[in-house]
């Protein structure tokens, strides 16, 4: 089975490739004439579905999409859907984590127990008739009192899991991260939803 991959960050199509590569799927890039979707839906899976679907009927075969949210109890579950822009349209990483450090200060959310948060991804495989797979995948965590490491991207600098050593994400091998990391559950789930279908024709039967 071949799907088009609807990201086009390169760390993650090497993290998701090799994950649904166990289940023998192998990724296409998506093509550069295809324009970027608008992630205005309230949920992280309708987001991945609008990516997914804006790929598989501008290509014509099937494609997989992915969309995570960083959840903060304290903060109500924000930023959630809106992790990518929680400082704002086109807001950096440090703006991000710096305003999330200072959303929590301001609830006086000091604690590990009072600062607890999950990171969750839904990856979602589209086909051009309609038909769906989604699975998701979440690491149970809390935000650290301040920036740590230098490695990953986004909020992993202030995220420590619990199935960890106490290290956040940032301090973390890749391979580390992803073993216990939303992504990685989420694709070795999806990798797995996918396993009985991947002998089949592309599109065809055996879906
Ligand atoms: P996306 O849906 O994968 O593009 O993720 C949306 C936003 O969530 C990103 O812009 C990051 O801020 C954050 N994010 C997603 N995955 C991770 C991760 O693995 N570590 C830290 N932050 C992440």
């Amino acid at each position: 089975m071949r799907l088009v991959v609807a990201s086009a960050n390169p760390d993650k199509v090497a993290e998701i490739a090799a994950i649904l590569a166990a289940a023998g799927v192998e990724l296409e890039p998506r093509p550069a004439s295809v324009p970027d979707v608008v992630e205005d839906a309230d949920t992280l899976e309708g987001n991945a579905r609008l990516k997914a679907v804006a790929i598989a009927e501008a290509v014509g075969a099937p494609a997989v999409a992915d969309d995570t949210g960083l959840e903060v109890d304290a903060l109500g579950g924000a930023p959630g859907v809106r992790s990518a822009r929680y400082a704002g349209e086109g807001a950096a990483y440090a703006d991000n984590v710096a305003k999330l450090l200072s959303e929590l200060e301001a609830q006086g959310a000091a604690t590990p127990e009072q600062r607890r948060a999950r990171f969750r991804t839904v990856a979602l495989v589209r086909w051009p008739d309609g038909t769906e797979v989604a699975v998701s995948g979440s690491v149970e965590g809390c935000i650290a009192p301040g920036p740590r490491g230098d490695r990953g991207f986004g909020y992993d600098p202030v995220f420590v899991p619990d199935d960890g050593d106490g290290r956040t994400f940032a301090e973390m091998t890749a391979d580390d991260k992803h073993a216990i990391s939303h992504r990685g559950r989420a694709f070795r789930a999806l990798a797995d939803a996918l396993r009985p279908r991947s002998g089949g024709p592309v599109g065809g039967a055996g879906r």
